[in-house]
């Protein structure tokens, strides 16, 4: 598409979302149409942001916001309470939505997919949009295909609403597509403490390590004869993850039905 593509924020004042409304503003091909937050007060966006100011004022009513801004595309990074409301809105309202916001599960995606294609719009829900974790998650499902025992333990804040990640969610699907259902361990193997061997998925384990003072980490560990291959994957800032959605904002344009992860918009 050319031109200016208008880009509505949902969650603009969250750690996530600052960051969007600052790509959004450092990129003369992006226009920000709307900075909506659940508790935001009148205050210019750009300045919220730490930047200069820049027109738009914050709001609270994702809603009114499309209705009056009529943006090309939706950014979420709320929470997931409230994704799947702020995605279907969008959709109504004809605005691709391109999430960052965890938490779905797979009924979500299916529904969201048809709204997209009733709409004639395209959506991306993206659980990692930082290129080196789509590079951790590829090669962890090409392993699979040798390697089949395979546990995944992922790293967050100890702040983080939903458990096991959606990136880790997103690696045990494209492990699971390359190998058979396997089940792992010995299979009279008692927890003494429950929830010790971690959550179960399709034979396999993930764990979920919640700490203050971590960012974003993930390891996916196989196990073969007398050998392990760990590949691991370390996000230190969320400045990180922009390219990836400033990439998505514009390919979402060429796009119809919804996507669910950004490997596929990463020839
Ligand atoms: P955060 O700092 O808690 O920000 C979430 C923001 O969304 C808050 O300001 C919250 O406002 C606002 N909000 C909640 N419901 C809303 C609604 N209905 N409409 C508009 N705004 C709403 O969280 P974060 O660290 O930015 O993370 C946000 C999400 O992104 C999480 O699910 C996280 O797992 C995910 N994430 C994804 C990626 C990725 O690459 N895909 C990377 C990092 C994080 P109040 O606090 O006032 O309710």
């Amino acid at each position: 598409m050319n031109g200016t593509i208008k880009v509505a924020v949902a969650g603009a004042s969250g750690r996530m979302g600052r960051e969007v409304v600052k790509m959004v503003l450092d990129d003369p091909e992006l226009r920000l149409a709307a900075a909506v937050d659940n508790s935001s007060n009148p205050i210019d966006a750009g300045m919220m942001a730490g930047m200069g100011p820049c027109g738009v004022m914050m709001s609270n009513s994702l809603e009114q916001a499309l209705l009056e801004t009529k943006p090309d595309v939706l950014v979420d990074f709320t929470t997931p309470k409230s994704v799947v409301g702020n995605t279907k809105l969008a959709i109504q309202y004809g605005v691709r939505p391109v999430i960052g916001t965890t938490g779905f599960t797979p009924a979500d995606i299916v529904e969201l997919d048809k709204l997209c294609q009733e709409a004639g719009i395209g959506g991306l829900i993206a659980p990692n949009f930082s290129i080196g974790a789509i590079l951790m998650m590829k090669f962890a499902a090409q392993a699979a295909k040798y390697m089949p025992h395979v546990e995944i333990i992922e790293f967050h804040g100890d702040q983080k609403l939903d458990a096991p990640s959606g990136t880790s969610v997103k690696t045990a699907e494209l492990i699971a597509a390359n190998r058979r259902e396997l089940r792992q361990g010995n299979p009279e193997e008692e927890e003494t403490i429950e929830g010790s061997r971690g959550g179960y998925y399709n034979g396999f384990r993930i764990h979920s390590v919640r700490l203050p003072g971590v960012f974003a980490q993930q390891e996916v560990i196989f196990g073969g004869h007398g050998q392990t291959l760990k590949i691991r994957h370390d996000s230190y800032e969320r400045a990180g993850y922009m390219p990836g959605v400033n990439l998505a904002v514009k390919k979402v344009m060429t796009y119809q039905g919804m996507v669910y992860g950004f490997e596929h918009f990463i020839d």
